[in-house]
């Protein structure tokens, strides 16, 4: 039987498969290496992945995302009232003080819990897998953040068994990156210790961990995180900053339409993205509200100016780490950048400040804990 790695994103996943001749990547039935970690609820069917994440335009209030963010968490929790603000789906608190996800589904309203929805995206992943390997897929291991819980773990596992899954183990995501990074390393040390800082910058959390490197050694020096801090933080202050520009040059308010809350978040992403490869950008979007045409732009020094209080915070869990590791920045070898957020120009230039050396990007930085987590229990 053959043992899968799951990495399952806030926004996507990836399964990675252990073979004979080497630990792959595989393709959903997309053709697609990253499946989206969306649930979008039909009148007809569910539709999970991709095709969740095409339906969701359609369908804002029943596709259900950013699952990782609820998972395991109770409703009081103030993390989880402040990110329901932004979702554009209903949840209220059910009798054991946790979420309950509303959504209409096959014509009738129905609540799911967090674990439910994530038990669907696993029996997702899980069908990917067997697609590929042509076997039954029970065994694997999946990679979670160095910051989950108990609770938050538990509920994992919970999600996992619902899919007919049993996890080996669950991998801290920054140790299954070093794991990942080492196996192919073949220059590494036979006596003195290689020391790499890992920092991943993701969808919604930034996550630190320096580890030791010896021939056939790995060990965790230390690690840190901060559970609040990715990318969507960025999308957050250019979607506020265009909301307000929109609302002022062409009188709509978005804040009063789900959808056009939708589509100006992933335009502001997009945005930001272009933003990370050149100087300016445009955000154009037909029909956003009221049948209005909307059109803005802006300067990376702009993007930069408005995003200065979430730009301080990147190097709070950088130095956290070090400090937990007992080393000092020149003990640091090498810097090795994961996660989509890390783009970023000026994360970059504080990143690079810090530890005083250029970063390195040797690792796929898509898919390094999906294999990494296949690695460890292949
Ligand atoms: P998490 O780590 O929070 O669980 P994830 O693993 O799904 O989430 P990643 O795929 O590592 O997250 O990163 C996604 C984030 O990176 C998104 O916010 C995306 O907008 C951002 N991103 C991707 N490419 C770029 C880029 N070129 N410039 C800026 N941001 C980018």
């Amino acid at each position: 039987m053959s043992v899968v790695g799951f990495d399952f994103g806030n926004e996507s996943c990836i399964v990675a498969v252990a073979r004979q001749r080497g630990i792959d990547v595989v393709l959903n039935d997309e053709s697609k290496r990253e499946t989206p970690a969306i649930v979008c609820f039909g009148e007809k069917q569910r539709f999970i992945g991709t095709a969740g994440a095409a339906s969701t335009m359609m369908n804002p209030k029943n596709a259900i995302s950013q699952i990782k963010r609820l998972i395991g968490r109770k409703f009081s929790d103030p993390e989880l009232q402040s990110d329901l603000k932004s979702l554009p789906f209903a949840v209220t608190e059910g009798p054991d003080g946790f979420p309950l996800i509303h959504a209409r589904y096959l014509g009738e309203l129905r609540t799911f819990t967090p674990i439910q929805v994530l038990g669907m995206l696993f029996s997702d992943l899980k069908g990917i897998a067997e697609k590929n390997l042509n076997a039954a897929v029970v065994d694997c291991c999946i990679g979670i953040p160095v910051y989950f819980t108990d609770i938050q773990r538990r509920a994992v596992l919970d999600a996992a068994m619902i899919a007919g899954l049993h996890p080996l183990r669950l991998l801290h995501e920054t140790t299954a990156t070093a794991l990942a990074y080492g196996i192919y390393k073949t220059d590494l040390p036979e006596n003195d210790q290689l020391n790499v800082a890992f920092v991943d910058l993701g969808h919604s959390s930034m996550q630190v961990c320096i580890a030791g490197f010896k021939k056939g050694q790995l060990k965790i020096l230390g690690h840190s995180y901060d559970r609040n801090l990715g990318g969507r933080d960025f999308d957050e202050v250019l979607f506020r900053h265009f909301a307000a520009k929109f609302k002022e040059e062409y009188k709509i308010d978005v804040y009063q339409n789900a959808r056009a809350c939708l589509r100006l978040r992933a335009a502001c992403e997009k945005l930001k993205k272009v933003l990370s490869a050149n100087p300016e950008a445009p955000l154009n979007i037909e029909c956003l509200m009221e049948e209005k045409d909307v059109r803005g732009f802006i300067k990376r020094e702009e993007f930069e100016q408005i995003s200065a209080p979430i730009l301080e915070r990147v190097k709070v869990p950088l130095a956290k780490a070090l400090a937990d590791a007992g080393l000092a920045v020149e003990n640091v070898h090498m810097v090795e950048v994961v996660g989509g957020a890390s783009r970023i120009p000026a994360v970059v230039k504080i990143m690079t400040e810090f530890f005083g050396k250029e970063l390195r990007r040797t690792m796929n930085a898509t898919e390094c804990v999906a294999k990494g987590c296949a690695l460890q229990c292949a």
